[in-house]
């Protein structure tokens, strides 16, 4: 699997704001952000899309995106009035960057269904 923007953006090779790092997952705000607060939650390893999430191998990798997705929330004031957390897979969920990321949406009422 090739290289995403993302690997770069990991490597430091291209700016992002970067709003929390460990030794495996990172989170910084997105490029073109749809709600006030919109956070991209990546692990470092490459996992091109959820359909190679292994629950036995990737348990805890998750679980600290999620930890990490509670600790932003907190952190940017949304927590308490909520916030959506979304994976996009494959073409038809609208993955346009191929390696996995958890969209951290909030700031504002979400509407559903999404589009
Ligand atoms: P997807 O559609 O794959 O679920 O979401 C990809 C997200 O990555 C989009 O919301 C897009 O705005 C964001 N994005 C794409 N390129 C960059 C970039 O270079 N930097 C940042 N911070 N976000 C990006």
């Amino acid at each position: 699997m090739g290289e995403t923007i993302f690997s770069k953006i990991i490597k430091k090779e291209i700016p992002a704001e970067i709003v929390y790092e460990s030794d495996t997952v990172l989170a910084f705000r997105d490029i073109n952000p749809q709600a006030p607060v919109h956070i991209l939650i990546i692990p470092k390893i490459e996992i091109p899309t959820v359909r190679e999430i292994n629950g036995l191998e990737h348990a805890s990798l998750l679980g600290e995106m999620y930890d990490a997705a509670n600790q932003i929330a907190k952190d940017e004031g949304i927590s308490e009035n909520g916030f959506r957390l979304v994976f996009n897979c494959g073409d038809n969920g609208g993955q346009e960057v191929y390696h996995i990321h958890m969209h951290l949406l909030g700031g504002r009422q979400m509407q559903w269904p999404p589009g």
